[in-house]
C-alpha cells in the first residue's frame, strides 16, 4: 500500500458536495429538497403524481425511526420497492466486533465500490458516542496512524458519513446515542463540504446537538478557519503529538504546510468565534514526544488558547513498531504539563482487544485476506495495548 505525502493531500477536492464521481446516492445523501425531487422523479415513472406527504412519511421513516423505505409501512407496498432501490444502504456489514462485556462496538463496513471503513460504538455509563470515518483511508501520511500507513482511497459521501451514526443507534437501541466523534478512518477537513453537510444532518434531522459532536483534525488550517464561520459551535479537537515544528513536522507531515504558529492562530480563531473549550490530543511515544522539555513545549503552547489535553500512550501499528510511554511516564507528563498550567488527563482507552483503533480493524482483515490468499492459516493478531478511539 502506498502512503501519498501531505503535500499532495487531494485537498482541492474538500469543497465537493454530493457523492465522490461515480458514486451512485444512498439512502441517507439526498437532503430533504433532494428526496422531495427522487419522489417526484418515482411519481412520474409510476405514472402517479406522488402527494407531499409521502415525502414526509418517507423522511421520517429515515430520520425519526431509522428505517428504510422498504420498512415504512405507511408507504404504499408499490412505492417501497422502487424507492429502497433508489435509496440503497451504503454500509454492508464486513465485519462486527464486540469488546468491553458489549460496551464497545466495532464495525468493518463494505462500501458500494468496495472500500472498506470503520465505525465504533462506544457506551459510557452516562452516554453513548461513535466514532465515525469521513475518508477511506487517508492522504495525511502520519507513519504512526494504521489508516495513514494505508494511503488514500477516497472521500465518503455525506450519506455514508451520517448512516454510520443511524446504525450505531439502531444498534444501541433504547440507549441515545448522544456523541459523535469525527475520529474515524480519514482527515475530515480534506473532505470539508460533506463533512459538514453531516454535521448538519446530524444536528438538524437527527436532533443532535452541537456540543456533543467533535471534529478531529490533523491540523487542516483554511478547514478550522471555515469551521470559525459556520454559525454552529461544535467542538475541535487538534491531533498535536508535538509542540515544536522540527518534531511535528516529522510526526504530522501537514506540519510543514501549516506549521504550528499558525496552527494556533486558526485555533483562537475557532475559540473566539465558538466559545467551545478546544482540545488536543497527545500520543505518547516512548523516548520521541514524552521528555519533560516536551511536556513543557506542550504546556506553553497549550495554555494561552486555554486547550485541554488529552493524553494516551501510543498504539503500536505495523507499519511503526514504536512503542508508546509506559503507564508510570504517561502520569508522570500528565503531572509535568499540568505543574506548568497545562489542563492535561489521561484518555480511557477502549476496545484494546478488538482493535478499535483508527484503521486497525482494516489493517488486520487485509493482512488476514493476504495470509489467506497464499493458502495458509491465519494467525491471531497479537494483543495490543492501545487507543480504542476513545472519548
Ligand atoms: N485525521 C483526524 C481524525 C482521525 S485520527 C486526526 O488526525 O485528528 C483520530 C486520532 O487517533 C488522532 O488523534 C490520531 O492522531 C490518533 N491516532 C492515530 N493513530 C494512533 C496510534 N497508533 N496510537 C494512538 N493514537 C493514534
Amino acid at each position: 500500500m502506498t502512503c501519498s505525502p501531505a503535500s499532495d493531500a487531494p485537498e482541492t477536492d474538500s469543497s465537493a458536495v454530493g457523492p465522490p464521481r461515480g458514486l451512485s446516492p444512498s439512502r441517507y445523501d439526498p437532503d430533504r429538497a433532494g428526496l422531495d425531487a427522487l419522489v417526484a422523479e418515482v411519481g412520474e415513472t409510476t405514472g402517479t403524481a406522488l402527494p407531499t406527504y409521502r415525502v414526509d412519511q418517507l423522511w421520517q421513516g429515515l430520520y425519526r425511526d431509522l428505517i428504510g423505505p422498504e420498512d415504512v409501512s405507511t408507504l404504499p407496498k408499490a412505492l417501497r420497492g422502487p424507492l429502497a432501490d433508489l435509496l440503497p444502504p451504503a454500509l454492508t456489514e464486513d465485519t462486527r466486533s464486540v469488546g468491553d462485556g458489549g460496551d464497545t462496538v466495532k464495525w468493518l463496513w463494505r462500501l458500494a465500490d468496495g472500500s472498506l471503513i470503520e465505525t465504533v460504538l462506544m457506551h459510557y455509563k452516562d452516554r453513548s458516542t461513535v466514532c465515525v470515518s469521513t475518508q477511506a483511508g487517508c492522504a495525511m501520511a502520519c507513519g504512526f496512524c494504521a489508516t495513514g500507513q494505508m494511503g488514500f482511497d477516497r472521500h465518503l459521501s455525506t450519506g455514508e458519513i451520517v448512516e454510520q451514526v443511524v446504525r450505531a443507534q439502531v444498534e444501541a437501541g433504547n440507549r441515545r446515542v448522544s456523541n459523535v466523534v469525527f475520529m474515524g478512518m480519514g482527515e475530515p477537513l480534506a473532505n470539508y463540504d460533506r463533512t459538514w453537510a453531516a454535521v448538519q444532518r446530524l444536528h438538524g434531522d437527527l436532533g443532535l446537538s452541537a456540543r456533543h459532536l467533535t471534529i478531529s483534525t490533523v491540523g487542516v488550517v483554511p478547514g478550522i478557519r471555515r469551521m470559525a464561520t459556520e454559525g454552529l459551535p461544535v467542538n475541535l479537537a487538534v491531533s498535536l503529538h508535538a509542540a515544536d515544528d522540527d518534531l511535528r513536522d516529522e510526526l504530522v507531515p501537514l506540519n510543514r504546510r501549516y506549521p504550528l504558529a499558525e496552527l494556533a492562530d486558526a485555533c483562537q480563531a475557532h475559540v473566539t468565534a465558538t466559545g467551545r473549550r478546544l482540545s488536543f490530543e497527545w500520543a505518547l511515544i516512548d523516548n520521541v514526544n514524552d521528555r519533560p522539555e516536551d511536556a513543557a513545549r506542550l504546556a506553553d503552547y497549550a495554555r494561552p488558547l486555554g486547550a485541554h489535553v488529552n493524553l494516551i500512550p501510543l498504539n503500536p501499528t505495523p507499519g511503526w513498531p514504536t512503542r508508546g510511554s509506559s503507564p508510570a511516564r504517561v502520569r508522570e507528563f500528565a503531572d509535568e504539563v499540568n505543574a506548568r498550567g497545562g489542563n492535561a488527563t489521561i484518555r480511557r482507552t477502549r476496545g484494546t482487544e478488538i482493535d478499535a483503533a483508527c484503521g486497525q480493524l482494516r489493517a488486520e482483515r487485509a493482512n488476514a485476506d493476504s495470509v489467506n490468499a497464499e493458502g495458509s492459516v491465519p494467525v491471531a493478531a497479537p494483543r495490543r495495548r492501545g487507543n480504542g478511539s476513545s472519548r
